[in-house]
């Protein structure tokens, strides 16, 4: 009955209730603030649209595209939410930086009770906060911060023992039991810069330029792409420091031209095994990298969503930058918000060639790419 008189007594009116904004307001979103702000007649105050106080009547409020347009009403800024002041978003984000050297500079491994009390959150608030900006989780975090603790002082030419205790370990035991998942290979063996472990490569020339293609016992470690073949051998010496390098004979070459075959036509995919090295993080960006079907290009945010952690763009980008598997683990697959191309540890060129010719064979092989995506590993992403 109301709802009827409402309607047609106001109908002329478009009501803020119409606007999509507005429910962003009722649900709270965080991630409006800074995009609009509201104002409220009935209490004289003006908010951010996350405010957490009780929900204004619609008919009293009126949406601002800026903060000067909601300081121009003449109320008062809200005290609950602080408009004028950084967003809460702005303060999460300060409050991780404080837990991450909290994390870094404590002898021992802060509790999870401890860093949320020292930033003033609940734990579980904190927690979910971290998470969402880093990636990882506090826990997590302080683990990889001590694995590269351990890998600095093994490299630093310290005793194995030496370089977990002073890593913050306070058993070497518990080292062990996680120290081929965080190095790679057993510590004595990291120490020594893989220096028992043998890397095969060869340098081939594929469309693109050269390619260098090295292996371990486990399988294909590094693609490298390039102009200079002999840039590519010192940086893959600069990846492997202390790995005993091996010239390719001939069976390797064989190897190398289905790699050279694979990066002239990526659709025809790579079945080799491949031994990837990096943090825990980076593994789970590198997976959703090779998610991404062929001929199609995806955003960093969407990476990023994609593995749960849809604030840390920032490191999604770095590490896909930190990807020694070029084509394999497809990075060139990621591409700025607005479409256009940036960032390749290989060449913009190099990129923009490949995204080129991986949409151009998208057209011709339809069959065979829709294949390859309905064979994902069924993560949504969103391809752009
Ligand atoms: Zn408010």
């Amino acid at each position: 009955m109301t709802s009827t008189v409402a309607k047609t007594g106001k109908s002329t009116l478009p009501s803020v209730t119409d606007d999509p904004r507005w429910a962003r307001i009722v649900s709270r979103d965080k991630t409006a603030d800074g995009q609009f702000w509201y104002s409220v007649s009935t209490t004289g105050v003006y908010c951010r649209p996350s405010c957490p106080s009780r929900g204004a009547n619609p008919r009293n409020v009126q949406l601002h595209a800026t903060l000067e347009e909601a300081k121009a009403t003449g109320f008062r800024p809200c005290k609950r939410c602080n408009p004028d002041g950084p967003s809460i978003e702005a303060e999460n984000a300060a409050l991780v930086v404080k837990a991450c050297r909290l994390i870094e500079e404590g002898e021992e491994e802060p509790s999870l009770e401890e860093l949320a009390s020292a930033v003033g959150r609940s734990p579980s608030y904190f927690h979910r906060v971290f998470k969402a900006h880093t990636g990882v989780t506090p826990k997590d975090y302080a683990a990889g911060h001590r694995a590269a603790k351990v890998r600095q002082g093994l490299v630093s030419g310290n005793s194995v023992t030496e370089a977990i205790y002073d890593a913050g370990f306070n058993s070497s035991g518990r080292f062990y039991e996680k120290s081929t998942d965080m190095l790679g290979m057993t510590p004595s063996q990291y120490r020594a810069g893989g220096a028992n472990e043998e890397i095969r490569f060869a340098v081939g020339q594929t469309s693109l330029g050269a390619l260098l293609v090295a292996s371990s016992r486990k399988g294909v470690a590094a693609i490298l792409l390039g102009d200079d073949p002999d840039k590519l051998v010192h940086s893959l010496q600069d990846r492997f420091p202390r790995a005993h390098l091996i010239g390719a004979d001939r069976d390797y070459e064989a190897l190398v031209a289905r790699v050279v075959g694979f990066v002239d036509a990526p659709r025809i995919g790579l079945d080799l095994p491949l031994d990837v090295r990096g943090t825990a993080f980076q593994q789970r960006v590198w997976q959703a990298l090779r998610d991404i079907p062929v001929g199609a290009t995806v955003s960093y945010a969407e990476i990023a969503r994609v593995i749960g952690a849809p604030k840390a763009v920032r490191a999604v980008a770095q590490a896909c930058a930190a990807n020694n598997l070029a084509v394999a683990v497809p990075c060139h697959r990621v591409v700025r918000k607005d479409g256009s191309v940036s960032g390749y540890a290989w060449g913009v060129e190099r990129k923009r060639a490949l995204l080129d010719r991986e949409a151009s064979q998208r057209g011709q092989a339809g069959a065979a790419t829709s294949q390859l995506q309905s064979g994902g590993s069924g993560t949504s992403l969103r391809i752009v």
